[in-house]
């Protein structure tokens, strides 16, 4: 049985989500108090945690980070109150699995969890990474990526990208200039198999934006399909 735990202070959010995860086969335990939740994690080890980002005696945001210190995998579903906290906790790349905005359906928080759980189940993603081959290369104009070192090197220079956004690049380069749309990259690389908030794969997009072309504001490399999504292309 996979143990949850639920750091969150608002009660009435902690009843539906503990009810809906034991009705669903979780082992729940749930603390309103941010310190606590902080060392039961430390303590514990659970499958996954839901953590609210405001709370008591310590905050969603100094947890999350306190715990990938300490080394802990532990997925982690952060719960935000606000649309417009959602940036800054992307933005810090601070190690959560995902985001939920309030207010949010137990089944979106249900489904979230399961694909989690599956990525963890077959990472590292065999159609994302490929096959095994050490040797391998990819070069797209001025980037070179190294798949199995997880490397990636940039006007000749090794730039540093999180799991998600190397994900993202190596994903764009195996598929040589098709379009994708934003559903598919979340799909693919979220693994979400339902419309959840395609935002991730804007935000995702914008940091390796940032990381590999010289001019953001125009992209050679990661270009916008209006409307649609992105495909990657070489430079001339
Ligand atoms: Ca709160």
């Amino acid at each position: 049985m996979k143990k949850v735990l639920i750091i969150e202070d608002e009660q009435s959010i902690l009843k539906l989500l503990s009810y809906n995860l034991e009705q669903e086969g979780y082992n729940v335990e749930v603390t309103m108090d941010g310190q606590e939740g902080l060392e039961l994690a430390l303590e514990n080890g659970y499958d996954m945690i839901l953590l609210d980002l405001m709370l008591p005696n310590k905050d969603g945001i100094e947890i999350c980070r306190t715990l990938r210190q300490e080394k802990s995998e532990v997925p982690i579903i952060m719960l935000t109150a606000k649309d417009t906290e959602v940036d800054k906790i992307l933005g810090l790349e601070m190690g959560a699995d995902d985001y939920i905005t309030k207010p949010f359906s137990p089944r979106e928080v249900l489904a979230r969890m399961k694909a989690i759980f599956r990525r963890a189940e077959r990472s590292p993603s065999k159609d994302i990474v490929g096959e095994k081959n050490p040797e391998e290369t990819i070069v797209i104009g001025e980037i070179e990526i190294f798949p199995e070192k997880y490397e990636v090197f940039v006007r000749g220079e090794p730039i540093e990208l999180t799991p998600k956004e190397f994900d993202l690049l190596l994903y764009f380069a195996r598929r040589d200039g098709r379009i994708l749309s934003r559903e598919h990259l979340l799909d693919a690389i979220w693994n979400y198999d339902f419309a959840g908030e395609t935002r991730i794969v804007d935000v995702h997009v914008s940091h390796l934006r940032e990381k590999i072309e010289k001019d953001t504001r125009k992209p050679e490399y990661i270009m916008t399909a209006r409307g649609f999504g992105y495909k990657l292309e070489i430079p001339k």
